[in-house]
């Protein structure tokens, strides 16, 4: 009878219903775990692809055991995805690149998702690598933008919010801004008692600017953005104006205090003083926050920054790492106070909690997502598996700083090769400019000891292109000068510190907040020497072609992709403006083509193996870096001499001497 007479009083009155039925007293508490996960990179399995082993440490079917744990653990939960989502294993490539999903079939990333039930997520700016078609059609969600064709496909159960991405069409958000989540939560009352209430959460997401760089090609006249504080400051007002009692930011972007810009890669630190915004999910900089027990974690010292709990110019926040390797959870304690729900930061704290910690055995997989999407697994392992040819030589990156170009060698021919050929029958105003080509070792140990890419010398597949060239670029080529390559390779150098010869305590080569990424290697007949004693760019020294020197003026084309060309990595002069091709092909389906064609891969085609070296200098003290552990045999065998073993630090990885001397 009871449950009439308010359902009545509901039809009435629908305002006054909800505060009668479940609006709190003053004083009331609760406690929601607010659970992300960031830059799962469609790692669903703990697998990798490129080595086809198991990987536990990895992996949403893993992350999936932490987000039930913490289910149990908190009487509330909310479950986010803070974007970069769909792009990054060789699962996602098969699923983008070779056999799409019909457009009433659900991504596999997004199926496993969907059996965690997750609240909301945001969009990364990797969701844009295989263009906005795709997107549109994975993610369910109408583009009214150029070129696109408007389909209704199946995407996530969840909502995606983006609130600073347009249509240029429009100018009207690609998705949804923002969203108001109802939700009933277990409270409890001054009196001690539990009682359910309602809480209205708004959800907020934002994509790093950049991506208009970085996807030049897939968004270029198609979309606009708009800077993070920017959006936020358009919208998130209009969520509070919604109704909503706490407002949470989904943000693929990371922390750094440099000046704002609109442009700006990584807001957080501004973003969280915009007023109104009460906790932060964040991403894209892979990295863990807060990681209160690392010193050597980027925001162990960074100001207003609270590494310890948690905290960002005073808001909660979380970074989660990335591939699935943890879960972030912010332990979220609110507070019913003159009619709305209030953040109590001194009972707030956050932290991350990995799939596989220090020391400790990984947790159990998650069954149902193994279920769900096996026929993807076994299909993309099929694929992957696919032969295209054999080397006589291993290629590596565990000492490409070292000078070990063993991994980048073939990527440079096969980049070289397609570009002269594209040049002589299409671009003859260039046929006598040099072509040189760039590569970086995308896997060089950011991620941990498995992280380096590894083709063993025998057959070659698939699996092993994919290894040798990670990201779904597509290959580009810029027409510079000498000076410009010699300030592309000083850009490079910037990986290594500055190394002080009187210096008689051990000293780190690597400067490990540079991406691997950008330590790009010109080869196809540039030799140089890097000077890590000198200042950031003035290192590079004895820079010759073919065994001369390189004039300043001298007209160069080098091959490289697509992010770098149109800017990604800040390179000196690549700002999308001397671009001379920009190929529909991708640089990994060109580097398999190159290895189809030659179907051996031959010693004598590393003749331009060991293309830089250090410049000779007698230090007093080591200099160090950090490697997977047990790789030495590697680098004699790659003729890197001057690498001795320091010490096996017993987790995979080891820390390693080079002798700057010989
Ligand atoms: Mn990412
Ligand atoms: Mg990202």
């Amino acid at each position: 009878m009871k449950r009439i007479a308010l359902l009545l009083a509901c039809a009435l009155a629908l305002a006054a219903c909800t505060s009668l039925a479940t609006r709190p007293t003053d004083g009331t508490r609760a406690q929601i775990g607010v659970l992300e996960t960031t830059d799962l990179h469609s790692n669903v399995m703990s697998y990798d692809y490129y080595k086809l082993a198991d990987d536990d440490s990895l992996g949403l079917e893993r992350a999936a055991t932490l987000i039930r744990q913490a289910r149990k653990e908190f009487a509330n939960t909310l479950l986010f995805d803070a974007g970069d989502t769909i792009q990054g294993t060789a699962l996602a490539d098969y699923q983008a690149l070779v056999k799409r999903p019909s457009c009433d079939q659900e991504l596999a990333i997004y199926k496993a998702m969907d059996t965690l039930h997750y609240d909301a997520g945001t969009i990364g700016n990797h969701e844009f690598n295989y263009g906005l078609p795709f997107l549109s059609q994975v993610t369910g969600t109408p583009f009214d933008a150029t070129g696109i064709p408007v389909e209704h496909c199946k995407g996530p159960d969840y909502p995606l919010v983006l609130a600073n991405v347009f249509s240029a069409k429009t100018g009207r958000p690609l998705y949804t801004p923002w969203k108001i989540l109802d939700r009933k939560i277990q409270t409890r009352t001054p009196d001690g008692s539990m009682r359910e209430a309602t809480i209205r959460i708004g959800v907020i997401g934002f994509a790093p600017p950049p991506i208009l760089e970085w996807d030049k090609r897939n968004l270029e006249g198609k979309v606009t953005v708009m800077g993070v504080v920017d959006a936020a400051k358009k919208y998130v007002p209009q969520v509070r104006a919604a109704g909503a009692d706490i407002v949470i930011a989904i943000v693929h972007g990371g922390i750094n205090t440099a000046p704002y810009t609109t442009g700006m890669e990584n807001a957080d630190w501004y973003l969280a003083q915009v007023p109104g915004i009460d906790a932060m999910l964040t991403g894209h900089s892979h990295q863990v926050f807060p990681d209160p027990h690392n010193q050597k974690s980027p925001y162990a010292h960074m100001r207003d920054v609270d590494n310890q709990r948690g905290f960002v110019n005073g808001v909660p926040t979380v970074m989660g790492d990335f591939f699935g390797k943890a879960i972030g959870v912010i332990d979220l304690n609110l507070r019913y106070a003159d009619g709305h729900w209030q953040v109590d930061r001194d009972a707030t704290h956050s932290e991350v909690r990995l799939v596989e910690p220090p020391g400790a055995k990984p947790v159990a997989p998650d069954m149902q997502i193994a279920q769900i999407v096996a026929p993807e697994h076994a299909a993309t392992i099929a694929y992957v598996q696919t032969p295209i040819g054999n080397s006589e030589v291993p290629m590596t990156t565990y000492f490409a700083a070292a000078g070990d170009t063993s991994a980048l060698t073939l990527v440079n021919a096969a980049q070289r090769e397609y570009v002269e050929r594209y040049i002589k029958s299409n671009l003859p105003q260039f046929a006598d400019v040099p072509v040189l080509s760039a590569a970086a070792p995308f896997k060089a140990g950011f991620g941990g000891p498995n992280d380096y890419t590894d083709v063993p010398a025998g057959p070659l597949a698939i699996n092993n292109a994919a290894d040798l060239y990670l990201y779904p670029n597509t290959l580009t080529a810029v027409k510079i000068d000498g000076a410009g390559v010699k300030a592309w390779l000083e850009k490079s150098a910037n990986w290594f510190n500055r190394i002080d010869p009187a210096k008689k305590e051990p000293q780190e080569l690597i400067n490990r907040h540079f991406p691997t990424y950008n330590f790009d290697v010109i080869q196809s007949g540039v030799t140089y020497v890097i000077d890590v004693t000198k200042a950031t760019g003035e290192r590079i020294e004895d820079l010759r072609y073919r065994g001369e020197p390189i004039n300043p003026d001298q007209p160069f084309i080098v091959v490289t992709n697509n992010y770098r060309a149109s800017g990604g990595g800040g390179f000196p002069g690549l700002n999308g403006g001397n671009i001379v091709l920009s190929a529909p092909d991708a640089n990994r389906d060109v580097l398999i083509d190159y290895v189809r064609a030659a179907r051996k891969i031959t010693r004598p085609m590393f003749a331009d193996m060991r293309n830089w070296r250090f410049a000779k200098v007698k230090t007093a003290g080591p200099v160090i870096f950090t490697s997977a552990a047990g790789k030495l045999d590697i680098a004699r065998g790659d003729g890197i001499d001057d690498v001795a073993l320091v010490k096996d630090n017993g987790d995979g990885t080891a820390v390693y001497a080079v002798d700057l001397s010989r």
